[in-house]
């Protein structure tokens, strides 16, 4: 470890990488460290299985790390990122053995929405010709002056809308409220609760405007492609290297940390001035996740034939089933029909598993810190849309909230977005302010999901973390 640079970030998620590249591109010297022996946080992929397969570790389907402002402007592909758009972004079956879909275009997915058509193509269209100014608007601070108000009203007074209730108030038949529920439950919020339906827009508008995209090899080729060009502009990395008290880092400027709030308030809580300490010690957790990676001797045999072509399948019903399962989640109680998430990654990307073979990533919501296993929930969903499933698994691997708090200290509970997103904590995260990033502590600053916009790989938490430090004391008039 050197003796003084101008800045440490650490944690190597994505958020820590994205910090790292905004201040090493600005002319700082950067060392990043690591807890893990793997950089990447939530961006990994690993063999979980048997030989010739490789897992998403944790994130796998990103809609806004193809969407996000600050990745556009890295060079990624020139460091080995490709993009693969599964023919269809999602589909989402129902017991009739249909699926209802999301597709790149907005008509077409409106028309296979029939009675809904109309309906959905109204509210989707004028909001996904905007993409490019909304999505600046959405992934930044809430506390902004917004520069396009007029597109941020047209997104905000369905946004804020509890997803039930817009779903229903909108569409007619079960298949569009079904998808729009299911793309509304990625919020973790129950879905009669305000600015669910944000999620279903946010999301959905990203399926219209970038696809929900696989990185070819694996989601660790963000994270490789990240570090590559963090080392180019002289950034240097230190793994295995866990962050136990703020004092125990060498000399600089600023220190950026991309850990929760949590992992914060354990390794400088006695640091903090204890008005902020109690704000951070008030911040809420999101439920959490029971995930399964398969390696499978063959493709699902889905009854929907839109489910064999499709990236991301949502299992779980319809638009009540859906709420009452997310229901009982947020009330600490187990459903016995989850939501269930599913991506099959090796449909669309051979390097994934052995010729023929495939992988299949899978995980359900669950209260925070369950310790039940998921297996039979999950598996009965995927059967159910899937009949014969269970006979094409070759092995299994399993992570329940301890196991994902063990690999990485930022998922505590198996809350995998580092605090819940409901509208007070979208608001105020971790605390009101037009910076969030800064902390007391002078030249100490925030930058993982628990700032804003939150959880996903996008890389903005880093990156107005970092910009707020290069304002604050890194700028080059100072150097
Ligand atoms: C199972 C799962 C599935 C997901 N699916 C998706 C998806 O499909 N699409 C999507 O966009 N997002 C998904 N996400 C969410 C996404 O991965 C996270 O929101 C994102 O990675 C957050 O980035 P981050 O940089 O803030 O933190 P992280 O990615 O969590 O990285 C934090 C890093 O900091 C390190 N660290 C923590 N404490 C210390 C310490 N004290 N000292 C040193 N290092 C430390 C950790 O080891 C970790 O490497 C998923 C997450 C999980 C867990």
């Amino acid at each position: 470890m050197p003796d003084a640079c101008d800045a440490i970030v650490v944690g190597s998620g994505p958020n820590g990488l994205a910090a790292a590249i905004t201040l090493a591109r600005a002319g700082c010297s950067v060392l990043v460290c690591e807890a893990n022996a793997t950089i990447g946080g939530g961006a990994r992929s690993a063999g979980l299985t048997l030989p010739g397969f490789v897992h998403d570790v944790c994130s796998a389907v990103h809609p806004l790390a193809a969407g996000s402002p600050f990745f556009k402007t890295l060079p990624l592909e020139r460091f080995g990122l490709e993009w693969i758009q599964p023919e269809i972004a999602l589909a989402h079956p129902l017991d009739d053995g249909s699926a209802a879909c999301l597709y790149k275009d907005v008509d077409f997915t409106a028309e296979q929405l029939s009675r809904d058509s109309r309906s959905y193509r109204r509210l989707m269209q004028p909001l996904a010709h905007n993409w490019e100014e909304l999505v600046v608007e959405f992934l930044q601070p809430m506390l902004h002056l917004p520069r396009h108000p007029v597109t941020l009203m047209r997104f905000g007074i369905p946004a804020i809308s509890p997803a039930t209730l817009l779903a229903k108030f909108l569409f007619r038949d079960e298949s569009a409220r079904a998808l729009f529920a299911g793309i509304a439950a990625h919020s973790f919020l129950p879905l009669e609760a305000p600015v669910s339906s944000a999620f279903a827009l946010v999301l959905g508008l990203a399926g219209h405007a970038v696809g929900w995209p696989i990185p070819r090899g694996g989601s660790q080729q963000i994270s490789n492609a990240l570090v590559a060009y963090l080392s180019e502009l002289g950034g240097n990395i230190e793994v295995n290297r866990r962050i136990e008290n703020l004092r125990d880092l060498p000399k600089s400027r600023a220190i950026l940390l991309d850990i929760s709030v949590w992992e914060f308030l354990r390794i400088a809580g006695q640091q903090l001035p204890s008005r902020y300490r109690r704000q951070l010690e008030s911040f809420r957790h999101a439920p959490g996740i029971f995930k399964i990676d398969y390696a499978l001797s063959s493709p699902i045999p889905w009854k929907a034939e839109a489910c064999r072509h499709a990236g991301t399948i949502h299992l779980g019903g319809g638009i009540d089933e859906i709420a009452a399962a997310e229901r009982d989640v947020s009330r600490g109680r187990m459903p016995e029909r989850p939501f269930v998430l599913v991506a099959q990654q090796s449909l669309f990307d051979e390097t994934r598993a052995p010729r023929g073979q495939h992988t299949l990533w899978a995980y359900c919501h669950v209260p925070f810190n369950c310790g039940m296993d998921m297996s039979n929930q999950i598996e009965s969903q995927i059967e159910r849309f899937a009949p014969g499933f269970r006979d094409c698994v070759l092995a299994r691997h399993k992570m329940g909230p301890v196991d994902l708090a063990r690999a990485n200290p930022n998922l505590t509970g198996g809350d995998i977005s580092d605090g819940a997103a409901n509208l007070a904590q979208l608001i105020a995260r971790p605390i009101l302010s037009p910076t969030p990033y800064r902390t007391p502590l002078p030249g100490v600053y925030l930058c993982s999901a628990s700032t804003p916009p939150g959880g996903g790989v996008h890389g903005m938490c880093g990156y107005h973390a970092a910009s707020a430090a290069l304002r604050d004391r890194l700028s080059t008039r100072e150097r």
